[in-house]
């Protein structure tokens, strides 16, 4: 017997990869046979994840882009699952007892009012501003809406962070957190957390999808990932965008009035992004070990047993100081983290629970984390791998506790450059903003 949540909801099979008993069912259930690509301006595109199919040589055609998937070869069927699922009646969905700030309560005003009209609405707020808590109230309304919900980021480890929260708020709905790195296997939920990448996967599945950091890698400027957003949203259905930095196409849609949007200037807590303290290093990082002029920063916060972060543009540049700190600093407690790092989860958790002092990482971190009471140090800012978002970002790690709202942000740089000049002057600027 098939189990059939593992298969509804809008989702894309190729029908090579399914008995012929689960086709029939699977059509029985409201699901639909398609040719597994189309043609448009003579070109041939694939159904799944809508970028063109090249052909290899003139017999031979699959879809290179969405290979990862499994192999769409340009004869092959796709079966598309029945979105229209009846999700049991809930005795009450939301169950959380903080309060929104009355910006935050606009901005919830303005969520609910497109979520009506059946709008795209951008949500530009700064880092801490607390859009998460935002996203409650219009979760709620599409739940007793009957509705199904994607809450969806490019970076899996936001996901892994979302998960948990909203588990605790909406105790008795359904959730279920699907990216490549699970070994959960997919299966029907009226809330689903996922990676961008899990959105190729479905055709008109959502009615509300959500997408957090709308501007952070892999998502900026993949075509096939914008696509897969697109696709994977109901007609009737609507896309909210949350960013603290949002890229510039989606400022443009905002400009020609295809979305709405709210703006956040002031973080949940009222008091003002931290500014980066800007420091010239004459000589590099490692400069003797370490640069004297960071050993002496570094041992002040290892003898007031401060907390911190610690950015490093690569990951040997960050190896190498590690050797260094453990060196010269054999007590200090630290773990490193990049995006190879198959312990990071593990290791942040570390760092939360405080069972280290410190935190090496790359641009990995520089989003969707949490956490009180630190120091946040940024090397080499002036690295072509920190972008003037990045750099935002990262000084939003910052500040974020109510009893914290003040932690320190540090550039060192040997060159004040663009980027540099650019992320300062921005959150200075979003700091004048919230004061009006
Ligand atoms: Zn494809």
């Amino acid at each position: 017997m098939i189990k059939i949540n593992e298969y509804l909801g809008g989702r894309i099979f190729n029908t090579v990869d399914l008995a012929y008993d689960e086709i029939n069912y699977l059509k029985n259930c409201g699901g639909k046979i398609v040719p597994a690509t189309f043609k448009k301006d003579n070109k041939l595109f694939c159904r799944r994840c809508l970028m063109e199919l090249k052909p290899l040589t003139k017999n031979l055609k699959y879809c290179r882009s969405c290979i990862n998937l499994g192999k769409i070869q340009a004869s092959d069927q796709l079966l598309i699952t029945s979105s229209d699922v009846l999700y049991p009646i809930q005795q009450s969905y939301l169950s959380w007892s903080g309060e929104l700030t009355v910006i935050q309560q606009k901005g919830v005003r303005e969520l609910l009012m497109a979520f009506k009209k059946k709008q795209d609405h951008l949500i530009w707020a700064v880092t801490g501003a607390g859009k998460t808590e935002m996203i409650f109230p219009l979760i709620e309304q599409a739940l007793l809406n009957k509705q199904r919900i994607a809450i969806c980021s490019p970076r899996v480890d936001v996901c892994i962070e979302l998960f948990p929260r909203l588990q605790k708020v909406f105790p008795t709905t359904t959730i279920g957190l699907f990216h490549g790195k699970s070994d959960e296997k997919y299966h029907l939920t009226q809330i689903m957390i996922a990676t961008v990448h899990q959105l190729i996967r479905f055709e008109e599945a959502f009615d509300v999808l959500i997408i957090d950091e709308v501007d952070s890698y892999p998502l900026a400027g993949n075509q096939m990932l914008h696509q897969a957003i697109k696709k994977s949203r109901k007609k009737s259905g609507m896309i909210v965008y949350l960013s603290a930095t949002p890229p510039k196409e989606l400022l443009f849609k905002v400009k020609k009035q295809q979305i709405t949007m709210t703006k956040l200037y002031q973080r949940f807590h009222r008091h003002p992004l931290p500014e980066p303290q800007c420091r010239l290093l004459l000589k590099e990082i490692n400069f003797l070990g370490v640069n004297p002029r960071l050993r002496i920063h570094l041992r002040k916060l290892i003898k007031n047993h401060q907390r911190f972060m610690l950015f490093f543009p690569q990951i040997p540049i960050m190896k190498s100081f590690a050797q260094e700190l453990k060196n010269l600093y054999p007590k200090l407690t630290f773990v490193d983290v990049s995006s190879k790092d198959k312990e990071r989860l593990t290791k942040v958790q570390q760092f939360r629970d405080k069972k280290v002092q410190a935190i090496l990482t790359t641009t990995i971190l520089e989003r969707g984390v949490t956490f009180k009471k630190i120091s946040v140090i940024v090397l080499d800012a002036d690295a072509k791998e920190f972008s003037k978002t990045s750099l935002i970002q990262i000084a939003g790690r910052a500040g974020r506790g109510k009893d914290s709202y003040d932690d320190p942000v540090y550039f060192y740089y040997r060159y004040y450059n663009r980027q540099i000049h650019l992320a300062c002057a921005e959150i200075s600027y979003l700091n004048q903003q919230a004061k009006k």
